[in-house]
């Protein structure tokens, strides 16, 4: 089993790495070794010739637990948790992309602005009143999933943007009723045509109850990630930011690392 770090290695190496990088398991492998992976062959047959061979690496990374092949050097275990900071920061830019595609259909909001500044002019425009949800729809998502895997080159990414965006859709669909008890509808294949058109009568009000228990109960679950994987939302903005935050919710909590049932 992945066994974190020990309470000497941990020592040697806090300052040169966050606590969360500290927080990688690490896996002595004594009788098999790390295969090589299973699509290694058909790169070969597409003339693919020095892939690097994983069965006699020291050492490989995988997300947070690093496998030897050898117990570890701290040398060898300093290059690892580069590479696991590596992966972090990797991450990052994925993170964003996902985060802005589940908040960007409303950015035909903005139009609020110019409607709000000539509402007592001559030619009040009608940005907002016209076009609030034009952008919720179905060929904004797949433009948006588009530029994620242009950013990110990774299908993985783009798809989880592509859900984002639609778990927006479906937050409007049920939550999004106005103060005036307007019922928004999400006109999912404009600009190409109004049909399919979604609405639901039973949308509820903005600032009703169930979109404040939904708040506080998915606060809740990013507490309980930051605490226990090591990483709140801050991560977005700064790394150095991240650790402050996750290092005091887990003093406040009084979660102790390495301590987790399963770990
Ligand atoms: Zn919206």
């Amino acid at each position: 089993m992945a066994v974190p770090l020990s309470p000497e290695q941990r020592a040697s190496l806090d300052g040169f790495f966050l606590p969360q990088v500290l927080d990688t398991r690490l896996l002595v492998l004594a009788e098999t070794r790390v295969e090589n992976p299973a699509f290694y062959p058909l790169l070969r047959q597409m003339g693919f010739t020095n892939l690097p061979n994983f069965t006699t690496m020291a050492a490989v990374t995988f997300g947070d637990v690093v496998v030897s092949h050898q117990p570890f050097s701290d040398g060898l275990l300093f290059h690892e948790l580069v590479h696991v900071e590596q992966y972090r920061r990797l991450n990052r830019r994925g993170m964003a992309a996902v985060t802005v595609a589940a908040v960007i259909p409303d950015i035909d909001g903005i139009g609020i602005v110019a409607e709000v500044l000539t509402r007592h002019s001559s030619h009040p425009l009608l940005w907002f009143s016209e076009y609030h949800h034009a952008l919720h729809s179905l060929a904004f998502a797949v433009v948006v999933a588009i530029l994620t895997f242009t950013l990110t080159r990774s299908w993985l990414t783009a798809g989880l943007a592509f859900i984002a965006f639609h778990l927006h859709l479906l937050e409007d669909l049920v939550g999004s009723r106005g103060p005036d008890g307007f019922i928004w509808p999400v006109p999912y294949l404009q600009p190409f045509t109004s049909q399919l058109t979604w609405s639901w009568g039973g949308q509820w009000q903005l600032n009703a109850w169930p979109n404040l228990a939904l708040t506080l109960f998915l606060l809740a679950i990013t507490i309980w990630i930051a605490v226990v994987r090591g990483v709140s939302p801050v991560f977005l903005f700064s790394v150095k930011a991240d650790a402050v935050v996750v290092e005091a919710l887990r003093r406040r909590l009084g979660y102790r690392v390495g301590r987790l049932p399963g770990a």
